[in-house]
């Protein structure tokens, strides 16, 4: 017997984007909780859909444009069904999505998000499309519900929204001002989670290391991770996204002396280029960069070192470029997650003169990557005959007889499956083998 049988009414979400954007459709799913819906895997079975939308680079926008119009056979098989556009793309392009779609009856900003009971109730009744996006949020929204898609590890919103305006990034005009949590119920959420079993929870926020800022107290991101180190119940804090400009020793002190917080430092430069780095108005210039990094190198060996780089900005030259390729030759990260630079309109730099052809954005994506993988492989062969501590996560993807955990540096390792150690189990590993995404290993 199915969920249908049993007179559930269903809901499918699909998540595009970042973190945040998966952690809102736990959000959604808990709203939708609450009035007796109950999430399918089978969308042909669903009573709701929810496309949760991102629109940081144009690739993702078409293919989720492309998603939208699929939907359109679910709507005339099943004319009550409610399909939802929500996120970041709904607030950027709500008349577009209205017009272009008439089969969608919700479209739902980032704003808007804690409304939605209220919104499927109104479709429900009424049978009318409805569209509720704010321009801007004037206040933080409340708290709902969540269902955690994982048992043990879960993501904690700080804050929302970000102030930078990184020139060539649409997410300052999608997601708003700066807003923070405040720390109670920040603390409050993650107590709560230890309660639950939880063993690891990530704090989020698109710059973590403004939070406070907003709030009336003197409270900064210092204080709230040493406020949630205290949390005995949880074995492995970590955040994101740190912005290197808000980065500063003192932090990095912190997290050094502290219990709980992972040797994980994920630190997006975007380019190795100085002159590069102003235009795209990141604040730190890449000699603040490297400080940083050896400060952590020094403080914490063994810590691992992400990044975040866009190749191809407006007018980057073939010199600007080999700097970028020089700069994480000589930084050496764990891993970069490498991006074309996408003209987003709406941002500054997408009216820069400059603009370069695709083909040349690509030839510098797949230089960037051949020597970034590279760097990595090799980073990570030097971890093999060391023993690891894992936190058991769940089966592996592809081999159902291994299972799947990270490092404290947030490496994914694969090992063959003993049947003594259980999700949420922190155990040791034995690396026998190295690749550039995973390293592979025997339970000690
Ligand atoms: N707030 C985080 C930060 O400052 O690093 C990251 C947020 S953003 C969603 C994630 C990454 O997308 C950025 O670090 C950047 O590398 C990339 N990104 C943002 N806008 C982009 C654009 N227009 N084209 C290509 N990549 C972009
Ligand atoms: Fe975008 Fe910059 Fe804000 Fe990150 S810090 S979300 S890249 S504007």
């Amino acid at each position: 017997m199915d969920q249908k049988d049993l007179g559930h009414k269903l809901f499918h979400t699909i998540t595009f984007g970042c973190q945040m954007n998966l952690n809102d459709s736990e959000r959604l799913a808990g709203q939708l909780r609450t009035i007796g819906y109950e999430a399918t895997e089978n969308i042909d079975q669903a009573d709701v859909i929810l496309l949760n939308t991102c629109c940081v680079r144009e690739s993702a926008e078409k293919k989720i444009y492309g998603k939208i119009g699929e939907m359109k056979r679910l709507k005339s098989v099943n004319p009550n069904i409610i399909i939802g556009v929500v996120g970041c793309m709904a607030q950027k392009d709500k008349d577009k999505i209205v017009k272009k779609f008439p089969h969608v009856s919700l479209v739902m900003g980032t704003h808007n998000t804690h409304q939605l009971v209220e919104l499927i109730s109104q479709i429900e009744t009424s049978g009318e499309k409805v569209v509720s996006v704010w321009d801007q949020a004037e206040q933080l929204a409340p708290d709902v519900p969540t269902v955690h898609k994982s048992q043990i590890s879960a993501w904690v919103p700080i804050m929302y929204g970000c102030n930078n305006f990184c020139t060539y990034c649409i997410v300052p005009y999608v997601r708003g001002r700066e807003r923070s949590r405040p720390l109670e119920n920040i603390i409050a959420e993650i107590r709560q989670l230890g309660a639950e079993g939880f063993k690891e929870i990530t704090l989020l926020g698109q710059n973590v290391n403004s939070y406070g800022k907003d709030l009336d107290t003197q409270i900064d991101f210092a204080d709230l991770l040493q406020a949630a180190d205290q949390i005995e119940t949880i074995a492995r804090i970590r955040y994101m996204t740190s912005h290197p400009r808000d980065m500063n020793t003192k932090l990095i002190d912190i997290i050094k002396n502290s219990n709980r917080i992972c040797e994980h430092f994920h630190l997006p430069v975007q380019s190795g280029s100085n002159s590069i780095l102003k235009q795209m108005n990141r604040g730190y210039t890449t000699e603040y960069y490297r400080q940083l990094v050896t400060h952590i190198r020094k403080s914490i060996p063994g810590a691992s070192i992400t990044t975040d780089l866009i190749v191809g900005f407006p007018g980057e030259t073939e010199e600007q470029f080999l700097e970028t390729l020089d700069f994480i030759k000589s930084v050496r990260y764990d891993v970069a997650y490498t991006f074309l630079y996408s003209q987003r309109s709406g941002t500054p730099a997408a009216q820069y003169e400059g603009q370069l052809p695709l083909a040349v954005k690509k030839a510098r994506l797949n230089q960037l990557m051949a020597v970034q993988n590279e760097i990595s492989l090799e980073i990570n062969k030097q971890l093999t005959g060391t023993i690891i501590e894992v936190l058991v996560e769940g089966a592996s993807k592809n081999d159902a007889m291994k299972l799947m955990g990270r490092t404290r540096t947030n490496k994914i390792v694969l090992w063959e499956k003993t049947g003594t150690e259980k999700i949420g189990d922190l155990v040791n590993i034995q690396i026998d083998k190295a690749q550039t995404w995973v390293l592979k290993g025997r339970l000690l």
